[in-house]
């Protein structure tokens, strides 16, 4: 059964991948779960850790948030900051792409957590 997920804007997310993992119609396997913030596997790992920070709420990109949204924002860091003592990393790398020229896919906000191996060979991500 297909579900509708109402945007920031209103707009209706039939066919976002992220907002069908967050309503578990999509299998991901999950690291963290909060009220606001899941984390979950990248399905095409870049590196041994590759883990997506998102928020619950469907929200394009960092562009498309203003300061009412900071303390989510602030949040998601502290998870991705979490996340990656859980799995150990000395070192990492947090990003997230915004727009199609900023590499983005998935149009609904990422923290890309990458790590378990020398990053210095990966200078694009997604
Ligand atoms: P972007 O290029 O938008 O910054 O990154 C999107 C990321 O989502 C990519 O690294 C891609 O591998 C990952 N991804 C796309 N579809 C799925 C999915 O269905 N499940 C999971 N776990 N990751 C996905
Ligand atoms: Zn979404």
């Amino acid at each position: 059964m297909s579900k509708s997920y109402i945007g920031a804007g209103g707009e209706k997310m039939t066919d976002c991948i992220f907002c069908k993992i967050v309503a578990k119609e999509l299998p991901a396997d999950i690291v963290y779960e909060d009220e606001q913030i899941i984390a979950f596997r990248d399905v095409k790992p870049v590196a041994p850790v590759h883990i997506l920070v998102i928020p619950k709420r469907h929200i394009e990109s960092l562009q498309t948030t203003d300061s009412t949204d900071d303390q989510l924002l602030g949040a998601l860091m502290g998870v991705a900051r979490q996340v990656a003592k859980e799995q150990n990393l000395a070192g990492y790398r947090v990003a997230t792409n915004i727009g199609k020229e900023g590499g983005q896919v998935v149009k609904h906000l990422h923290l890309h957590v990458i790590g378990g191996r020398p990053l210095s060979d990966l200078p694009a991500l997604g």
